[in-house]
């Protein structure tokens, strides 16, 4: 097998929606089209195109969000979405997804919620963590190795924990709501709050009272931040001191200052930055001048299933782009430990499968 798709990896940046199977995606279409809610033959080429801008992306997700979201649907993308990072060998992942309600089918937030959990609950081909403090969960998930054999097959192991997303179209209310649910649900393994949506809707001052109290709740916050030109938004950003931010693609001189300054970890996603032209071209990202300076940086996917991309294949992506080895990409994987949300002794189960993978590559 290539490394990078043995290697154990850490995901902290992936969102629900954006990691569907495309065969997921184009089997609940056609079930919609035969039932006549949708014209299949319009959708089919919106999901099955590769090259979109960063505005289509967001028209992939409204149509997404029309194909997904109900009970069902969100249980099983959650489980198969876990299936998929756990099968390459990610063994920490942060799922991120933004709550959502649809009165006209019975929905709300925390019952959004609750069908994701299902999903994880569901999940049976790998062995997951995902409540912490569950003696059952962790003892289970300790009792065995990495990759043990069972039956004569390899069962993979996959710690998971969510952060609750504030879409930039919501009202302070309603990010609010997100907020309480997610402190509500910190013992079902939500860990923070990430801000997302289309970055040309919104203001920062529309959130900020509700990532303010989060902060102060001690959930941890990740910002998409810098996917347009908006310095004023960077730097207010910058200056609320996030536990991480996301892409930070149109940094200017004093965002990258005050960046480096904190030391806010970077979640970078490559194919996402290009696909989306959010950066120019892969010669030219900032993972290479983050990278030199050894500020705290991590791989991750952004959209899997909307870039038709893996972490392996982030991985394999930045090796080859920046002259980059096995053992280098090892130590980058390594290193995202110490910007994971969950507690210290989920950093040092993690730190404890890093270990006894370095003495199989020496
Ligand atoms: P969901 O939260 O519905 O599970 O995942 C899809 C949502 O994540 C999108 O509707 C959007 O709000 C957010 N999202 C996904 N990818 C991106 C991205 O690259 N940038 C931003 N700002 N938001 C994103």
């Amino acid at each position: 097998m290539e490394w990078w798709l043995s290697m154990p990896k850490v995901e902290l940046h992936a969102h629900l929606n954006g990691s569907i199977r495309d065969s997921t995606l184009l089997e609940v279409a056609r079930t919609l089209g035969e039932k006549g809610i949708i014209d299949f033959s319009d959708v089919e080429h919106v999901i099955m195109k590769n090259d979109r801008s960063l505005r289509e992306v967001f028209k992939l997700f409204d149509l997404i969000h029309i194909l997904t979201t109900d009970h069902a649907t969100v249980t099983r993308i959650a489980k198969e979405v876990i299936e998929d990072f756990a099968a390459e060998n990610v063994v920490y992942l942060e799922l991120r997804t933004t709550p959502k309600r649809n009165d006209s089918i019975g929905m709300s937030k925390r019952s959004y919620m609750e069908a994701v959990l299902k999903g994880l609950k569901a999940v049976s081909s790998v062995d997951i963590a995902f409540i912490p403090y569950n003696e059952d969960a962790t003892s289970l998930i300790r009792s065995l190795p990495t990759n043990v054999e069972c039956n004569g097959a390899t069962r993979k192991k996959i710690y998971v924990r969510l952060l609750l997303s504030i879409d930039r179209r919501e009202t302070t209310t309603a990010a609010m709501e997100t907020v309480m649910l997610a402190l509500e649900m910190r013992h079902l393994g939500v860990v923070g709050i990430d801000l997302s949506g289309n970055p040309v809707v919104g203001e920062w001052i529309t959130y900020l009272p509700a990532l303010k109290f989060a902060k102060e709740q001690g959930l941890c916050v990740t910002l998409h931040c810098g996917e347009v030109p908006n310095p004023k938004e960077i730097q207010e950003m910058l200056d609320f001191l996030p536990q991480r931010i996301g892409h930070a693609c149109y940094f200017q001189k004093e965002d990258w200052e005050k960046l480096k300054s904190s030391n806010i970890p970077v979640e970078i996603c490559l194919t996402s930055n290009i696909r989306t032209a959010s950066i120019q071209s892969i010669e030219v990202h900032h993972f290479v001048d983050l990278y030199k300076e050894k500020h705290p940086l991590v791989l991750c996917t952004d959209d899997s299933g909307v870039f038709s991309t893996s972490l392996s294949k982030e991985y394999k992506y930045a090796a080859s782009s920046f002259g980059l080895g096995k053992m280098e990409m090892f130590e980058l994987a390594k290193n995202a430990i110490e910007y994971i949300f969950a507690d210290g002794s989920v950093k040092n189960d993690l730190r404890a499968i890093f270990a006894s993978e370095t003495k199989k590559l020496n």
